[in-house]
């Protein structure tokens, strides 16, 4: 049995249940293979072993009280992977779906994401099987409070920096920050996605979907293309997808579906300022499901499906795809259908959206696919960008964090394609992304010794 088969072997048999984590390793290490030839002392030194095996898990539990006066309970997540080149960095997720399998699936992908960032990043994530749906306000801070009164003993602006995810916005940055500085009595960068007023970054809430929007352009220009005039879907309506959506129109493009966990909006005249702006105001303020678009825009709502169910079902065709809600959106089925109506690029603001059998048909059908460790690094750059202002103490201007985070996309772009160049799969972005990320933080955990 080859090394790779072998280490995906144990960490499936470790820990059976752990689903997503055993896909994200498989994916990772499969394409990892050509670094085994070219680097024994990597092998020597057991980096392959070691880097599925995080520095540390942290599980607890946070009661809170809602507002009826009764205690709930939930569970919370610290999965610290590596800090191999710098403070572990990774968001939170508040979602009922949360348990340690995917939280070790995201903190695994974001050991090679911040790598690729070329910013000292570590790996990390973290998160609750906590709904912030349906909750008000003062449960919200409840919740967050007590989840942060045990978190704050783990995390430090040189230790481990969190940031939000799914479920973690603007809100519940606000109130951990808040409590965190209560109780440490210390005013530090140690969460990014922080509001203007108290230390975030200017483009740091656009920063994922600009970025995923960003790195599509790149792929596109390797073909000669742009994004100008292409009919693109967009799923999830959260803080990706929004961003995904106002960059993509204002390079041209025209974007015309949207989602949420209750169903699909489609709007084939384009979802333009006015109607981002709804939206805006419907998931960010009111909290609002996206059924209320198709009320209130007279378009089709399709209850219960996913934007590529749609797509599927309704023989709709789109030139580009940004999958930007949760894992394993994208089926094969799905897949196949976008390459039978002639999918041309899919730029990943999600982490894992696309399922493994939906890969090989994008690769099958020479679709560009920009693998989210890549493609949806601009979150977390732009989450160093903010560190970075927090130690000195200053804030960069709009224009200077955006021109920084599309050159830092440029360069992701780039050192994927070398990376998959020189490793003899020119264009295999998935290969390019794992390798480029990998090599980095196989080098300074050679250098750290056996710890
Ligand atoms: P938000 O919570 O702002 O939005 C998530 C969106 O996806 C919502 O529309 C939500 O619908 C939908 N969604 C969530 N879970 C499911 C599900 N199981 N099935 C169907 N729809 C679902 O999160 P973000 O926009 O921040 O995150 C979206 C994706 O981008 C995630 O995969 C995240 O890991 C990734 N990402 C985010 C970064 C960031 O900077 N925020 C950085 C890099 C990656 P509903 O409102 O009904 O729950």
């Amino acid at each position: 049995m080859s090394l790779i088969n072998e280490i995906i072997d144990k960490v499936k048999k470790r820990d059976p249940e752990q689903k997503e984590f055993h896909q994200a390793v498989e994916e990772v290490m499969y394409t990892l293979e050509p670094t085994i030839a070219k680097h024994p002392e990597f092998v020597k030194a057991k980096i392959y072993e070691r880097i599925v095996e995080p520095d540390r898990v942290i599980m607890f539990r946070v009661p809170w009280v809602d507002d009826k006066g009764e205690v709930q309970v939930n569970r919370g997540f610290r999965v610290q992977f590596t800090n191999a080149i710098g403070p572990y960095k990774g968001g939170l997720r508040f979602h009922p779906s949360v348990n340690l399998g995917i939280i070790k699936f995201l903190g695994f992908e974001q050991i090679f994401k911040n790598s690729l960032t070329t910013l000292p990043m570590g790996g990390a994530k973290g998160g609750s099987d906590f709904d912030p749906k349906g909750k008000s306000d003062m449960e919200v801070m409840r919740f967050t409070q007590s989840f942060m009164r045990e978190l704050f003993k783990y995390i430090g602006p040189d230790i481990d920096v969190p940031a939000g995810d799914i479920g973690v916005g603007g809100r519940e940055i606000g109130f951990m920050f808040g409590y965190y500085k209560k109780i440490v009595n210390e005013h530090t960068g140690v969460l990014t996605g922080k509001a203007l007023e108290y230390g975030g970054s200017l483009i740091r809430p656009e920063a994922t979907g600009y970025g995923a929007t960003y790195f599509a352009a790149e792929m596109l220009a390797t073909r000669g293309k742009d994004l100008n005039g292409k009919v693109c879907a967009v799923s999830g309506s959260g803080n990706v997808a929004q961003y995904t959506v106002e960059k993509v129109s204002q390079l041209g493009g025209k974007v015309i579906s949207l989602s949420d966990s209750d169903g699909t909006i489609i709007d084939e005249k384009g979802i333009d300022g006015d109607k981002l702006n709804f939206i805006m105001d419907l998931k960010n303020i009111r909290r609002g499901r996206i059924k209320e678009y198709a009320d209130k825009y007279k378009v089709k709502y399709f209850n219960g499906l996913s934007v590529w169910d749609v797509l599927r079902e309704q023989g709709i065709k789109v030139d580009v795809a940004f999958p930007s809600a949760t894992q394993n959106e994208i089926s094969g089925k799905n897949a196949e259908n976008m390459a039978k109506t002639g999918c041309i690029c899919v730029s990943e603001g999600a982490n894992m959206p696309s399922s493994p059998d939906a890969i090989k048909i994008y690769q099958d059908n020479n679709i560009l696919y920009g693998p989210g460790k890549a493609a949806n690094a601009g979150g977390v750059a732009t989450s160093g960008l903010e560190m970075s202002q927090n130690s000195m103490r200053l804030s960069w201007s709009r224009e200077e964090v955006d021109s920084r985070l599309k050159e830092i996309m440029k360069n992701i772009h780039k050192a994927c394609l070398s990376a998959s160049e020189t490793y003899g799969k020119k264009g295999d972005y998935v290969m390019g992304a794992n390798i480029a990320g990998f090599v980095k933080v196989a080098k300074a955990m050679l250098a750290g010794g056996i710890v």
